[in-house]
Parts: C-alpha cells; structure tokens; sequence
C-alpha cells in the first residue's frame, strides 16, 4: 500500500480528519469548482455514484434540494438559470436518471436558458467495451446533440476547468445546457490538497457583453425612422437580459407600441399604455417595422409570415439577437443587430435620444382603441361568480390576486389552462411569469415552482391543468419537505382539454380523461400541506389569499366545467384530426 493510499483509508475511516487539508478527492473538488464560481444550489435525486456528492455538498453549505424525479429537478435547475443568469445545476445518477434529466436539458437549450446537467456514470472501461456494468450507458454519446456543449472530466485535476467550461458555455453567446459526465471513479480519486485547490478555475466574465457594431445600430435605426407603423416585441431573451430599465426606456422613449411574449409579460407592466398585448394581431399584422428584442421568429410568432404578419410584403424586421445565426431563420431581418440586449438596446437609445420623431399618433390611436374594445369585451366573463366555474371566472380571480401581489411568481402549465391565464392574468414585474415556453411542453410545473421560491424567497402561485400537474405532481412532496411557499391550484375540468371524452366501444374511459371529480387538494394533505377544494371564484380567490398570507405549501382544487375546455386550447390547429372516423359499432 502507498502512502497516499494509506491516507485515503485513513480519511474514509474518519480517522484523521485534519488531514483533509492536506488531501482533496474529486467529491470535494466538484463542491469547491461550483462554490467558487457563486453556484449555491444544487438541484439534486440522491443515487449511485453521487449520493455522497449531494451529501458534501450540503454539509460544505451549499443549498442541496432533492426531488422525486430527474426531470423536475432539471427543469428547477433550468429556470434558475433563467431567473439569476447563472447556470442552474442539476445533480443525477447515472443512465435512467441521466435520460430522466436531459429532457430538461433538451428543454433549457431549447429555452437558452443555462443549466448544467452533472450526472454521475459508469466505468468508463467497461462502458466502452460494453461489457454491461451496473446502469452502462455511453451518457456524453447521448448528450451530445441534445445541448449546447457536453464535457468529461477523467482526472480529479481536471476538475476545475471542466467545471469553467460547463459554466462557460452555458452562459456565454446563447445560454444553454450543458452536460457534464463524472465517472463514479473520479469523485474518490485522491490528490494534493494544494495541487487540488490550484486546479480550480474561477470563471472571469462568464457571460461578456457583446456590442452591436455601429454600423449595424445606423441601419436599424435608419429603418426605425422610417416606420408608419412601428412595433417592438419583447421575447424571454429581453426578459432574461435583465436589462430592465433600458427596455423600458426604449419603449417609453420611442413611445412605440409593444407587445410582450410570453415570459417577457411584466418587463414593463401589462397595464402600460404603451402595451398592445390586448391588440395583438392588429399590432402583428398591420405593423410595418417590427423591432425584435430577445424573441425568436419561430412557431410562436408563426415564422414571421402568413396571415399574423398580414399582408407578403408589409413587413421589415430588426431584429436584436446574440446570436447571429437567429438572423434570417424564418424570413428576411433587413436589419440585423447582433449583440446582448442590454448594449443593443443602450445603442438604440442613444440613437433615438438624439433624433426622434416620436411613433405617429394614428398607429397609437388604432392599438389604443383595439385594445379597449378587446379589454371590454372580456371583462364581464371574467366576473361571473358561477358553479362550477368556467375557465375564464376562476382565472378572473386569479387575475385579481396577482395585481393585490405582483410580486408573486406564477407558473403556468397546461393547454386551456395556459392559454386563457396568459390573456387573463396581467404581469407587473419582470421575470414573474414562468411557463412552458418554445417547446409548450407540459411538465415544468412543479421543478419551477420550487426553483422559484428556492431562488427568490417570493411566494409562488403555480396555475395548472389537471394533466399537465400530473407530470410534475408527486414534488408536492418535496414542496412540504422544504416548506416552501408554493400555492398550487388546479383547474380540474377531469381530463385533458375537455372532461367529457368516452370509448366509443364502451370498454374504457375516453383517452383523454382522468378520475371524475378527483380531490387533488387531498394529496397535499398526505404530506402536511394545507389542501382546499373550491366551486366558486370567491372560494378561490379567499383559498389563493390565505395560502399567500401564510406561506405554507398550499394546494387548491379548483372545479372547472368537464365542457368547459376546447381541444389543444389555442393550438388546435397543430394537432391534426381524423376525416375518416368509423362510427363504432
Ligand atoms: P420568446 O419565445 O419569448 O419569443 P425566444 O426564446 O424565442 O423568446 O427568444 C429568445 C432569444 O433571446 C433567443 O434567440 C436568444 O438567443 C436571445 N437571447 C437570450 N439572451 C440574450 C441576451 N442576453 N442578449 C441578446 N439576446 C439574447
Ligand atoms: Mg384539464
């Protein structure tokens, strides 16, 4: 036996614990690369070979928050990422927990929001020879493609730097994914202590800013000024920017009508004057230069063409993005502004502060009195006090809550559920509206209800359809463990679009339904939280109030109509139907 083998039996066996100062391991360098570089939470499912690495990790105070599933865990990791534009982490066990996780992974660079997968793995040896060792998976093969950047890290000595890469390129340009592959190997391989600390890498300007060439911010607002009838919108890239007060400047400033995508609602209220969310496809389609700001011309803005964009033709695009080649994906940008939104935006401002018209007041006045009439028109659904409710009575209270307490984080989730709540519930505040973003998938709630609340230290009304909950539903459990102050509430109209589905042969339920009448509000319960089934909207709102005044892990089944959803809520279109259904027998 060596005598660095020696010292390792000696510090496994507690034995001689002073000399860890001396002696590092991979479990201790992986915990000190993260807490150098300012990560403080790990978003964790304890398993083979990282159970130790999650148990370090809190004992070294980082804050070590274990859920049921790797994909909630994962999709915590990725919208911390997005709210504090630092990588989220995300710790799993090999194979089926690493592919329970790169769903979220997918999901984050999809989003570019930061995160970083660390995922424990098998012998590499064994798994290279495919000699079948316990959970074998070639994790970093299957990575690959499926996030910005995948690395390996072999030597406790290379720790360091494979830690500044993950953070790095998840950051930097584009935020996205990042996987990083730790074989079990490596967390019990033992070096100096002072080699150890001097292979640590801190990560100096991680995300650098990128300024916009000036040629590039002449021509954009060269055009700009040539607009009858401007229009800027704001995607969750601006949101994430952080960049607040020079996006609203730039509205304000330009006095340009705006219309915010999803989760950049609230970057400026959506009470503002200047907002045209409630006039949104008279904006889309009769603008004629549209100002892009961190939002992609992709199926949420129908690719920049067709009958949203009115007529071929009408149309120029500036578009600010890092990303260079988001320029042109969908249609013709004429005036591209590759940089980060917070220079891109101070260059336009700088601009506009020196030479401008103002937006023409007849452009202002048709958004103004679209939005007048749609906001009319929707108010008396939304005050209906009826049993059951519908969808837009109970978001009507909702709506209500969240403008007493815009500080409140709402995630949202579902297909009904999601589309309505997003006209209905205005946003106040930046960065407060979280939701199933480009992919509109389904199983995020419950992983950013709990990195909301772990990040922010707010209260968190979560808004659900009764499926999209069920994907995410057993971290409720998790929400009790930590006490944290999450109000979930569930529109439960018993099934997905619609309650009311059946089998034509009689044999099963329809596809499409779940248990009548469930008490979702019960499985809170089990766990210690506060559970409340509510019929009416004055139920509701009272439920959502207390839970808020309390803080205490809260859960609301909200009785919807079984008739009250429609297929796909607002997407119908994207899911195609049968023309030649057989009558059943
Ligand atoms: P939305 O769905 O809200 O329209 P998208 O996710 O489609 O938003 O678009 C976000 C865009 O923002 C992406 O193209 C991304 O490259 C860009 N982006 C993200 N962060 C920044 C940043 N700091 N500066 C500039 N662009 C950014
Ligand atoms: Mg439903």
């Amino acid at each position: 036996m060596t005598v660095q083998a020696q010292n390792i039996d000696a510090i496994t066996a507690g034995a001689m614990p002073h000399e860890e100062a001396e002696l590092t391991d991979g479990f201790h360098l992986v915990i000190d690369a993260l807490k150098l570089n300012g990560i403080e939470t790990i978003y964790n499912v304890p398993g083979i070979p990282i159970t130790d690495l999650g148990r370090l990790a809190q004992a070294e105070g980082l804050r070590v928050i274990s859920f049921r599933h790797e994909q909630n865990a994962g999709n915590a990791a990725a919208i911390a990422g997005f709210l504090t534009k630092k990588p989220g982490v995300c710790l799993t066990v090999s194979a089926p927990g690493f592919l329970n996780g790169l769903t979220a992974l997918a999901n984050a660079t999809t989003n570019c929001f930061p995160m970083i997968l660390i995922s424990g793995s098998s012998e590499r040896e064994i798994v290279d020879l495919q000699q079948g060792d316990y959970e074998e998976m070639d994790q970093l093969a299957i990575a690959k493609p499926l996030c910005k950047a995948a690395f390996r890290v072999l030597h406790a000595e290379d720790i360091g730097i494979g830690v500044a890469r993950a953070i790095r390129a998840a950051v930097s340009g584009r935020p996205g994914g990042v996987y990083l592959d730790l074989p079990a190997k490596l967390f019990s391989q033992v070096i100096d202590g002072a080699l150890g600390a001097r292979s640590l890498v801190k990560v100096i300007d991680p995300a650098p800013a990128q300024l916009p060439a000036p040629s590039a911010v002449a021509r954009a607002l060269d055009l700009l000024k040539t607009a009858e009838r401007p229009l800027i919108v704001l995607g969750k890239g601006a949101a994430y920017a952080q960049a607040d007060d020079a996006v609203r400047a730039l509205v304000e400033e330009s006095g340009i009508p705006y219309v915010p995508m999803s989760m950049a609602k609230g970057l400026l209220p959506d009470t503002h004057p200047l907002s045209a969310g409630a006039a949104r496809s008279t904006a889309l389609k009769d603008s004629d230069v549209v100002l892009l700001v961190g939002a992609r011309l992709n199926w949420l803005l129908s690719h920049g063409k067709g009958k949203t964009w009115g007529e071929p033709g009408s149309k120029r695009f500036i578009q600010i993005d890092i990303e260079p080649r988001e320029m042109d994906s969908n249609v013709e940008i004429a005036a591209p502004l590759v940089g980060d939104i917070g220079s891109c935006v101070e260059a336009l401002l700088a601009g506009i502060r020196k030479d401008w018209k103002g937006a023409p007041q007849a452009w202002l006045e048709t958004i103004r009195s679209k939005r007048e009439a749609n906001i009319a028109k929707m108010a008396p659904k939304l005050m209906k006090n009826s049993s059951p409710m519908c969808f837009h009575s109970a978001l009507g209270a909702l709506r209500t809550v969240i403008k007493e307490r815009p500080d409140a984080i709402l995630v949202n989730e579902g297909a009904n559920t999601l589309d309505l709540a997003r006209g209905i519930i205005d946003m106040y505040q930046p960065r407060k509206r979280l939701d199933v973003g480009t992919w509109g998938v389904m199983g995020i709630g419950m992983g950013f209800a709990v990195a909301a609340a772990v990040e922010t230290g707010k209260p968190v009304l979560a808004v659900e359809g009764d499926s999209a909950f069920g994907f995410s539903g057993m971290e409720v459990e998790t929400i009790c463990r930590y006490d944290l102050p999450v109000c979930i509430v569930i529109f439960n109209n018993n099934g997905i679009y619609r309650g009311t589905d059946t089998d034509p042969t009689g044999r099963d339920p329809g596809t499409t339904v779940f248990v009548k009448d469930s008490r979702y509000d019960k499985m809170m319960e089990a766990f210690g939280g506060v559970g409340v089934n509510v019929t009416t909207p004055d139920e509701l709102k009272r439920a959502v109030d207390a839970a808020m005044d309390s803080g205490k892990p809260t859960l609301i089944n909200a009785v919807i109509d079984p008739q009250a959803g429609s297929e796909s809520g607002n997407i119908g279109s994207l899911n195609p139907q049968s023309t030649l259904k057989k009558k059943s027998a």
